[in-house]
C-alpha cells in the first residue's frame, strides 16, 4: 500500500524547487490528486497532478480554487505551505517593499490557503497541513529580517493551528518543517564561499537535497504521522549542534 493512496493534496511553489520534488513523491506515494499551485508553469506532467497559475498573495484565485476543488473532489487531505522568497539586505538598507513582499508571500499566504482549505479538513475531520518553515526560522541569520520574521511567524501559526484544528475532536494535524541549505535555485543567490563556510559548520558537511525534505515532508503527510502534531522538525544535517 502506497502512503498518499487516494489521497489529495495541494501544493504551494510546486513548480520548481523542493515544492516540485514534492509534488512528484506524492504522486509516486500514490496520490490520487496533487494540485501544484505555483506563479510559474511547470514541465511536470502526471495524469494525478494538476498545474494551476495562482498567486498565494492573491486571495479572490484562492477562493475560486478551493470552491473549484471542492466541488470535484468534496476533500483536500494534504496541504503543503511551501511557496517562498527572500530579497536580503541587512535591516538599513532593507526597504518597505522588500519587507511586504516576503511577508505577503511567506507570511500571510501560508495564513490564505490554511484559511480557505482547514474548514474543508475540518468539516471531514481529517487532514494534515504541513508549513515550510527555515532554520533562519529558528535562529535568525544577518541580512534576512523579513525572511526570519516570516519564517519565525510560521512556526507561531502551525503551534496554533495544532491546538485549533484539533478542537472537537477533529484529526486535523499541523507540522512545520525547518529545512538547513537545500541545493535548489533559492541558494543560487549565495555566494560560493559562502555555501562553502556552511558546509563546513555542518556535521554531514554537505547541502541538503531536494529530496530529503520531500521525504519529511512524506512522512507528515502520511498516516505514519497520526500522532505527530504542531512539531516543528528541523531537516538540516545538524547545522545547530
Ligand atoms: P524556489 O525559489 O526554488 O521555489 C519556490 C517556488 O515558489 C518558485 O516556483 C516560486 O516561483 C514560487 N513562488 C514564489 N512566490 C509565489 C507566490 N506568490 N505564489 C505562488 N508561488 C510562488 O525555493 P525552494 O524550493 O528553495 O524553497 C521552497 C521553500 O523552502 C520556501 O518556502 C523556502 O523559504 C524554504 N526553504 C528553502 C531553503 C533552501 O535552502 N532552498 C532553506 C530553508 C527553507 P518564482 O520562480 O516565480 O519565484
Amino acid at each position: 500500500m502506497k502512503r498518499l493512496q487516494g489521497k489529495v493534496a495541494v501544493v504551494t511553489g510546486g513548480a520548481r524547487g523542493i515544492g516540485r520534488v514534492i509534488v512528484e513523491t506524492f504522486v509516486n506515494e500514490g496520490a490520487q490528486m496533487v494540485f501544484s499551485l505555483d506563479v510559474i508553469e511547470s514541465q511536470f506532467e502526471s495524469p494525478n497532478v494538476r498545474h494551476v497559475v495562482l498567486d498565494v498573495t492573491n486571495r479572490e484565485q484562492i477562493t475560486a480554487f478551493v470552491e473549484t476543488v471542492k466541488k470535484e473532489f468534496k476533500q483536500i487531505h494534504v496541504l503543503v505551505n511551501n511557496a517562498g522568497i527572500t530579497r536580503d539586505a541587512l535591516i538599513q538598507k532593507m526597504d518597505e517593499a522588500m519587507w511586504d513582499h516576503v511577508i505577503n508571500v511567506n507570511l500571510k499566504g501560508v495564513f490564505n490557503l490554511t484559511q480557505a482549505i482547514a474548514p474543508i479538513m475540518m468539516e471531514n475531520r481529517e487532514g494534515s497541513i504541513i508549513n515550510i518553515s527555515s532554520v533562519v526560522g529558528e535562529y535568525g541569520n544577518i541580512g534576512q529580517t523579513n525572511y526570519a520574521a516570516s519564517k519565525a511567524g510560521v512556526i507561531g501559526m502551525t503551534y496554533t493551528w495544532a491546538k485549533e484544528f484539533t478542537r472537537k475532536g477533529a484529526a486535523v494535524r499541523t507540522n512545520a518543517i525547518a529545512p538547513g541549505y537545500i541545493e535548489t535555485e533559492m541558494m543560487e543567490t549565495v555566494s560560493a564561499k559562502v555555501i562553502e563556510s556552511i558546509c563546513k559548520k555542518n556535521p554531514l558537511g554537505r547541502l541538503g537535497k531536494p529530496q530529503e525534505i520531500a521525504n519529511a515532508v512524506l512522512f507528515l503527510a502520511s498516516d505514519e504521522a497520526s500522532y505527530v502534531n504542531g512539531h516543528v522538525l528541523s531537516v538540516n544535517g545538524g547545522l545547530r549542534l
